[in-house]
C-alpha cells in the first residue's frame, strides 16, 4: 500500500457527489424557427452536499433571463426538459424527469381546489405509497403533523378557496415538504402575498428549513428576500440567460429571529445594495426573446 493509501482516512476517501450539478447546460426554445430563443447558455455550477444543513441559493435577475427555465429543467418538467445541451445531475446521477427528491412550490397556489387541506397534504404520499411503503394511517398522521407545523391546525377540513393567500401557500409548503425532498425549488413563492404575510412566510420557511436541511433554490423579485434567504445569491443576466455574479459572503438567516429585525441591520442593507448594484448592470442587456 502506498504512503498516501496508508494515511488516507476512510471518511475522506468517500467523496460525496454534489447535490446538484449543471454541466454546460443550455436551453433553446423553438430552435430553427423565427421564434428561436436562447433562454439559457453555459450554465455550469455545482452545489456541494452539506449533510444536516443544506444550502439556500437565491436567484434574482431581470424578467426573461431564464430563472424559471433553470428551475423547471432541474424539476425535470416535460414542458422544458431536457436541456438543449449539457447535463443535469442530482447526487451524481443524470436526471431523466421529475422525482420525489425534488419538490416545487410555485407563486400560484398549487393545491387541488376540490380537495380539503388534509387530502391535499396527504396526496403526495398517497400516490407514492407503494414506493415509500407508508400505510394510510401513517400518511394521515404525517399530514396532520405537517399541517400543524405550517400553522394550519384546525383548518384540515377546509377547501383551498376557504383560505387566505398566505394559508394556501402554507398548504403548498406542507404538500411539498411532507415528501422530505432533498431539493426544494421555489418560483416566486411569496410574491402574490401582502408584506406582513410575506414576512410571516419568510420566517416559517427559515424555521422549517433548519429541520429539513434541504438544498433550496428560490427565485424571487425581491432583493431583500434574496439576501435574507440566500447562502448564495445569483444575479442572472439575459440574452442569453446565465449567472452573471455569485455573492457568497452573506450572513445566514437566523431561525426564530423576526425577518424585519434582520433586514433592517446596516450590514444586511449594505449587502442588498451590493446585489442591487450588480442587478442594475444586467438591465443593459435588452430582452430579445418574446
Ligand atoms: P424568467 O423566469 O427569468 O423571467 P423564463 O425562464 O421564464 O425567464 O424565460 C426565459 C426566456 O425563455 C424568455 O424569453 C421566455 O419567453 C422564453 N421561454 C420560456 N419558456 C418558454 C417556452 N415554453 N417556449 C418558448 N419560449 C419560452
Amino acid at each position: 500500500m502506498s504512503q498516501a493509501g496508508e494515511n488516507a482516512s476512510p471518511v475522506a476517501s468517500v467523496q460525496k457527489p454534489p447535490v446538484v450539478e449543471f454541466r454546460h447546460v443550455g436551453k433553446t426554445f423553438d430552435p430553427g424557427t423565427p421564434r428561436q430563443c436562447v433562454a439559457l447558455e453555459e450554465l455550469d455550477f455545482s452545489i456541494e452536499d452539506t449533510p444536516g444543513r443544506g444550502e439556500f441559493i437565491a436567484i434574482v435577475g431581470p424578467s426573461g433571463c431564464g430563472k424559471s427555465t433553470m428551475l423547471n429543467l432541474l424539476a425535470g418538467f416535460k414542458e422544458v426538459y431536457p436541456p438543449s445541451c449539457g447535463e443535469i445531475l442530482v447526487h451524481g446521477r443524470p436526471i431523466c424527469g421529475p422525482g420525489i427528491d425534488r419538490g416545487m412550490i410555485f407563486q400560484k397556489y398549487s393545491s387541488f381546489p376540490q380537495m380539503t387541506v388534509l387530502r391535499n397534504v396527504c396526496f403526495g404520499l398517497e400516490i407514492n405509497r407503494r414506493k415509500l411503503g407508508t400505510d394510510q394511517k401513517e400518511i394521515v398522521s404525517q399530514a396532520r403533523q405537517w399541517i400543524e407545523r405550517v400553522g394550519l391546525g384546525g383548518h384540515e377540513n377546509k377547501y383551498p378557496h376557504q383560505l387566505s393567500g398566505g394559508q394556501q401557500q402554507r398548504v403548498a409548503i406542507a404538500r411539498s415538504l411532507i415528501l422530505k425532498p432533498q431539493i426544494i425549488l421555489m418560483d416566486e413563492p411569496f410574491s402574490a402575498l401582502d408584506e406582513p404575510t410575506r414576512l410571516e412566510m419568510q420566517k416559517l420557511l427559515v424555521d422549517l428549513w433548519q429541520e429539513i436541511a434541504a438544498t433550496v433554490f428560490i427565485v424571487t423579485h425581491s432583493l431583500v428576500e434574496a439576501v435574507y434567504f440566500g447562502d448564495r445569491v445569483w444575479v442572472f443576466r439575459r440574452n442569453p440567460g446565465s449567472i452573471q455574479k455569485e455573492f457568497r459572503d452573506i450572513p445566514p438567516a437566523v431561525p426564530g429571529m423576526a425577518p424585519l429585525e434582520v433586514q433592517r441591520s446596516p450590514q444586511f442593507l449594505a449587502m442588498v445594495e451590493r446585489v442591487a448594484a450588480e442587478f442594475r448592470t444586467t438591465l443593459d442587456h435588452q430582452q430579445v426573446c418574446a
